[in-house]
């Protein structure tokens, strides 16, 4: 011991003092407060761990992921856009085509050198009337305008003798009376149109009186005088005398009148682009209806198809006179240039007009059939796959609020608007929505299996860490277990050496300690060996057949007198005539003598230990049974894993590697064997080896 002199000067004293202190303060801190911090030292490196390994990973993907969701939200709203402009702009050149095709076809006829009317229901599907002017602007074709409206019928209503004849070919007088009155009537009249309608109708009942000759002298006259004429309703007298001539032939020979009907139709829908003012109309169907028992009904149908389409027209024609008036008032050559098409919305419809060799050809167009048209295309541009539709606005209507698009009919739709809408904006949102949950639910999938992954790796480096605390012990264990018995040696024998053992007694007591010491090394050295040999996987074993009672004794004894099992009572209960077991005895008796060494190590020393023997099965077994403080569950999966000690500060006490039940365990695995404890901690443990036996050199055969 250093002088006080000394450690009054020691620099290091003051270091010392302090130490002292810190200990003395470490000894009064509450140990509560000490784990209570240790535990929330460990909680803050968890969660900083935590964060670095879950959270921030989690938070980046969680915003990229939603931002690519939002982006693709974006996209798709973007996409719809584009196929809104698509859809308007597709509709606007279809829509502008109908009428660029229009102008082209009618310009190419005129090119051509055709009239625009041959055919003008062939010109546009959207076209109510095609009208021929002269420069004066008078309608030249397809009618007459007439000058006074109504005014020749009542000509004819008010000549007296028309009247007179009328009426007695109504009472149904005789015919040849009947003539004789209409000729009389037709002298009489001053009106051309009355006189050639008197004079037709004369030969009309000359036809009826059978004076056929008398008749057919007259329609040659009225043909003569007034063919292109017509009659006070609009008839032309050539048209009805050929329809009287074929109906009169129809009763004598039925082919030649059917013939001479059809023909009169077929001259009459060929000879202007329309039937005439309403006569060549009537006079058309009459001999249709006439003809219709005689000739193919499909003919008919389709003919009289035509004459409706034709008569139409010019009622079109009838009605929008006035308006092509107003269009035109003193401006036909500012208006539109020759050979060009030029289009002016007046009040009642759009039209067309053109200028070709000194005539004004005027087409009215149909502004409904345009609108109908526009419909259509705009439905068949956004068909119902589309996420988007189409809809045409009138002028003055209220805009819906979601318009993608919007497009304007002019000139031909003044005012409309085509508007592209998306086609079902609530379930465009729920689109959106489900794509939205899906994407969070896979973002919240992933995080959820990194977190889970993170913790799986926790876990793996906690064990590792295990295991290497684990093996750090063993190293401190061994060396510790090592010095105890070489300073027990080193002592004893010093004290030999140095005589201060006196008496025999004494010297006896030395040597045997030093035997016991230096047989404790060795198990330890054998223990430690073996076991860095069956780490190597270099561990062999000699398994000869031979009883294993002998190798128990053999172990028991060879430990029985070890520090451990001094005053310890060991019970053995062998059973006789056990099976032959092939095993290598060095290295059973080394299972016995680790079991052994155990059972007294965890046991109070007043507690005996029981070594058991028996047959079980085919084979035998070995329990080592023990009294002591037991293993806790938890403990039981890893009791037989290299380098594992019990937690309990119990076992902490007691010195020890952790290798033997790996060891042990080794080894019964190489025998084929099995192991099994039973433990309640507190109450003790059974360790029971079973070995298989070999069946044909049983002891008892
Ligand atoms: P050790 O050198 O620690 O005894 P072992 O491999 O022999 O190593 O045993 C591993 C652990 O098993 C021990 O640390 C102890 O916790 C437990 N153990 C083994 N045998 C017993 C027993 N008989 N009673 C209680 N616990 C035991």
């Amino acid at each position: 011991m250093p002088p006080m002199s000394v450690k009054q000067t020691d620099p290091s004293q003051s270091q010392f003092i302090h130490f002292l202190r810190w200990i003395m303060e470490f000894r009064r801190t509450p140990v509560k407060a000490m784990e209570n911090a240790l535990r929330f030292r460990r909680l803050l490196r968890f969660i900083s761990m935590g964060s670095f390994m879950i959270l921030l990973p989690s938070v980046l993907l969680a915003y990229f992921g939603i931002s690519s969701i939002h982006g693709e939200e974006l996209a798709m709203v973007e996409d719809v856009q584009i196929q809104a402009e698509g859809a308007s702009s597709a509709f606007i050149e279809r829509y502008e085509r109908s009428f660029t095709s229009f102008e082209t076809r009618v310009l190419n006829r005129l090119e051509a050198g055709h009239s625009p009317l041959e055919r003008p229901t062939e010109l546009h599907p959207h076209m109510l009337v095609a009208l021929k002017l002269s420069s004066d602007l008078t309608v030249k074709n397809p009618f007459y305008r007439p000058s006074v409206p109504g005014v020749e019928p009542i000509n004819y209503l008010f000549d007296a003798d028309a009247q007179r004849a009328n009426a007695a070919e109504r009472r149904g007088e005789d015919a040849g009376v009947v003539a004789r009155l209409y000729g009389r009537a037709a002298r009489a009249s001053s009106d051309s149109k009355t006189r050639a309608r008197l004079l037709f109708d004369r030969a009309r009942m000359l036809t009826k009186a059978r004076r056929y000759a008398e008749a057919a002298d007259q329609l040659k006259e009225v043909n003569k005088k007034y063919g292109q004429m017509r009659d006070p309703w609009g008839f032309r007298m050539i048209d009805l005398t050929r329809l009287h001539e074929a109906e009169s032939m129809l009763e004598r020979d039925r082919l030649k009148g059917a013939e001479s009907l059809r023909r009169l139709v077929v001259d009459l829908m060929a000879s202007s682009w329309a039937v005439g003012e309403g006569g060549e109309a009537a006079v058309a169907r009459r001999a249709l209806s006439r003809l219709e028992p005689f000739t193919d009904a499909e003919w008919v149908a389709g003919t009289r198809e035509r004459i409706d389409a034709q008569t139409r027209m010019l009622y079109w024609a009838q009605e929008l006179l006035p308006e092509l008036d107003k269009v035109l008032m003193g401006r036909r050559n500012m208006i539109v240039g020759r050979g060009e098409v030029r289009w002016i919305e007046g009040e009642r419809g759009l039209w067309a007009l053109t200028w070709w060799d000194d005539e004004l050809y005027a087409f009215a167009l149909d502004r409904s059939a345009i609108i109908a048209n526009a419909r259509k295309l705009a439905i068949d541009g956004t068909p119902s796959s589309s996420p988007v539709k189409s809809q045409l606005l009138e002028p003055g209507t209220d805009s819906p609020d979601e318009v993608l698009s919007r497009r304007s009919l002019v000139p031909w739709l003044i005012g409309w608007q085509m508007v592209v809408l998306p086609r079902d904006a609530v379930a465009l949102a729920e689109d959106l929505r489900q794509r939205r949950s899906r994407r969070i639910a896979i973002i919240v999938l992933a995080v959820v299996m990194m977190g889970v992954g993170a913790m799986v790796t926790a876990r793996m480096v906690r064990n590792e860490l295990g295991n290497a605390r684990m093996k750090a012990d063993f190293a401190a264990n061994v060396s510790h277990e090592l010095r105890s018995p070489i300073t027990q040696i080193r002592l004893k024998a010093e004290s030999l050496m140095l005589g201060l053992s006196e008496t025999e007694d004494e010297r006896q007591h030395d040597y045997r300690a030093i035997v016991r010491e230096s047989e404790r090394l060795s198990r330890l050295v054998d223990n430690v060996l073996d076991f860095s040999a069956i780490e190597r996987g270099a561990k062999t074993y000699q398994l000869n057949p031979g009883d294993f009672t002998d190798t128990v004794h053999a172990a028991i004894e060879s430990i029985e007198s070890s520090f451990e099992l001094k005053d310890r009572e060991l019970i053995l209960d062998i059973d006789s005539f056990l099976p032959l077991i092939a095993h290598d005895m060095d290295a059973i008796a080394q299972c016995v003598i680790n079991l052994v060494s155990n059972a007294a190590k965890y046991s109070d020393a007043d507690r005996p230990i029981r070594v058991t023997l028996e047959r079980l099965g085919d084979g035998v077994q070995l329990c080592v049974i023990d009294q002591g403080i037991g293993i806790p569950s938890a403990d039981l999966r890893q009791i037989f894993e290299p380098f594992f000690r019990g937690g309990d500060a119990a076992v902490r006490r007691r010195k020890g590697t952790g290798i033997g039940l790996a060891i042990t365990f080794y080894i019964v695995q190489a025998h084929m064997g099995t192991v099994d404890v039973v433990s309640t901690p507190g109450k003790g443990s059974t360790f029971s080896l079973w070995f298989p036996g070999l069946a044909d050199n049983h002891r008892d055969q």
